[in-house]
């Protein structure tokens, strides 16, 4: 599927190194399905077509066997029309160009639909951190921080974590950057341990932001939560305390998968001992006597009412979208579905929550983070915690009237307010030249 031919612009030879990709072009499908939806000026759509920065950098590290690797490195600025940039770092073996560019975007509509004064970014190393000792993956966590540095800053652009980053990263990246410029600078980076000016709250985000929405879906469906079958496909930071917070409600998780696989029991799965698992063994990996399914897959297919894709993206596709079984479709990844699958669900009647809504969770408090450190003065836990619930809930609600009012899929809805907020401000500012 293409982005329709109204998205011209003068091509460079560079372009060629992210405008094909396959991601890049479905994110600006559903870029130019909304914008289309809302009549965006076509001179906007030309603007928003297209990162405004790319940085492609090279990381060498020395490895523990003495030997130089080179790793390839990406930071990718969208928009700051509503604010600094704002997107995380991921580490993973498949990142590329193109995936970042698309994650970028979708910071753009994420923070603009929250009501941040954000704007969107992300950046990415292509390696696999399981196979890196934590001296080689430090060492390539700063040398990425020194290589990005002409381009980042706590007024210009500030990285969080992202898939194969955590706290422990932002630590490293703070600190280098600190050493660098002369002075501590908490604020360039969010999702930093507490004990360095992080949030209470920043790693649990994102999770209980999923958690919020799905009570506000429910709540939309007159369903209730506790007794509900959930499934989790990523055990991670976001899948995990997802997956505490629903037993919390009540709910029963009947399936759960790591990179390494799946494990499903329709009568009920124990997410704190699995949790602790994680926590010790680092996966999922020998967890009680269950053999795992090697397929983690198989947690998408599982029969329940709310499932909760929470690893990479594009796991739910054309050819396996018919085996899914939930009434609802909590996108805690970021671009979890397939455009061409996303149309069977809706047809399907699926209650879709998108990812832009469903995972903003961890963007709010990251930005709750930024603020507390600008003021140096720090909120206690409920405080976060009622301030995040208001901000999700009050979007959720605006997404549902928006796709009441214009009769369209909630994905479509999200983008739409999110893509007009930010034409709005770009046409107060007009156009420098
Ligand atoms: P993480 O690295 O903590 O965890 C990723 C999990 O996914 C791990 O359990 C891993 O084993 C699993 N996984 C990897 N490949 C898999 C596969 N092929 N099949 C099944 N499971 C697989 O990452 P995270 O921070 O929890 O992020 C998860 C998703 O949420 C990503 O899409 C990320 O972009 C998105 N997200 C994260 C945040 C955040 O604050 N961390 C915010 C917004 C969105």
């Amino acid at each position: 599927m293409r982005p329709p031919s109204s998205i011209a612009h003068a091509a460079s030879d560079t372009d060629t190194l992210w405008s094909g990709s396959p991601v890049w072009q479905r994110t600006l499908v559903n870029f130019s399905r909304a914008a289309e939806l809302i009549n965006l000026d076509a001179n906007i759509i030309a603007r928003l077509s297209r990162p405004e920065r790319i940085m492609v950098v090279s990381i060498p590290i020395r490895s523990d066997d003495g030997k130089v690797k080179v790793y390839t490195g990406y930071r990718v600025q969208h928009n700051d029309s509503r604010g600094p940039y704002k997107g995380g770092v991921r580490f993973a073996p498949d990142v590329d160009l193109g995936e970042v560019c698309s994650l970028a975007m979708q910071m753009t509509w994420k923070t603009a639909l929250i009501g941040l004064p954000l704007g969107g970014a992300k950046g990415g190393v292509t390696v696999d951190p399981t196979t890196l000792s934590h001296r080689e993956v430090q060492e390539l966590t700063r040398r990425y921080t020194t290589e990005i540095m002409p381009i980042i800053g706590p007024k210009v652009d500030i990285p969080a974590p992202d898939m194969g980053t955590n706290e422990r990263h932002m630590a490293w990246m703070m600190d280098t950057y600190s050493a660098k410029v002369g002075h501590t600078t908490p604020d360039v980076v969010t999702g930093k341990p507490v004990s360095v000016g992080g949030s209470l709250l920043r790693r649990e985000a994102t999770g209980k932001g999923v958690v919020y929405n799905i009570e506000e879906a429910c709540s939309h469906l007159g369903l209730t939560l506790s007794g509900l079958r959930f499934a989790v496909h990523g055990f991670g930071n976001v899948g995990s305390v997802a997956g505490l917070e629903m037993v919390r409600r009540g709910a029963v998780c009947v399936a759960v998968a790591d990179v390494h696989g799946a494990l499903v029991d329709p009568k009920g799965l124990d997410i704190q001992s699995m949790v602790a698992h994680a926590q010790t063994h680092g996966s999922l990996q020998g967890y009680g006597d269950q053999s795992m399914i090697a397929d983690p897959r198989e947690a998408l297919y599982a029969p329940c009412d709310v499932l909760i894709p929470a690893a990479q993206g594009n796991v739910i596709t054309k050819d396996n979208v018919r085996k899914l079984q939930c009434r609802v479709l909590a996108e805690a990844a970021n671009a979890p579905t397939m455009t061409e699958a996303d149309d069977v669900l809706n047809e399907a009647g699926v209650f879709m929550i998108p990812d832009i809504l469903c995972n903003a969770g961890g963007v709010t408090v990251s930005y709750f983070e930024w603020v507390q450190g600008g003021m140096h003065f720090f909120w206690s836990a409920d405080e976060i915690d009622s301030r995040l619930s208001r901000l999700l809930r009050q979007a959720f609600s605006r997404v549902v009237a928006e796709s009441k009012r214009l009769n369209v899929t909630m994905r479509k809805a999200s983008l739409a307010l999110a893509i007009r907020s930010v034409d709005e401000v770009m046409r107060s500012r007009g156009l420098y030249a």
